[in-house]
């Protein structure tokens, strides 16, 4: 369809997380009983930008319900984890969370020497 770049994105859009806002600006959050409106940005479901084909999306929910919403990037800064071993800024994806605490990929293989152990029984 050669639809990408007609929001006038940035090129590295591709990695980008976004909130979905209304023309009143309140975000589209996830609440138990489906999807809602809120103005706590806190609240705000996160999505994929590309993963979620969050384009295709929108046009779609302007076509059929007349609900323009806009795709806010988030800082990437505010998703980044911190290891609780060195302290250590770590992107959530990389963040192994064993239990108790974050740790980094480093100091999770410092934790676990064999990484290539077997895996957790299901
Ligand atoms: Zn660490």
């Amino acid at each position: 369809m050669g639809a990408r770049g007609r929001f006038l994105l940035p090129t590295d859009f591709d990695d980008v997380k976004v909130r979905l806002r209304n023309s009143e600006g309140k975000y589209l959050a996830a609440d138990p009983s489906g999807w809602t409106f809120s103005t706590d940005c806190a609240k705000a479901f996160v999505f994929d930008y590309v993963g979620d084909r969050i384009e295709e999306y929108l046009e779609s929910i302007a076509r059929m319900s007349g609900v323009v919403l806009k795709a806010m990037p988030v800082d990437p800064k505010e998703f980044l984890e911190r290891c609780d071993q060195c302290q250590q800024a770590v992107a959530p994806t990389n963040a192994f969370f064993d239990g108790r605490r974050f740790l980094c990929p480093r100091c999770r293989s410092k934790v676990q020497p064999r990484h290539s152990g077997p895996q957790p029984q299901r």
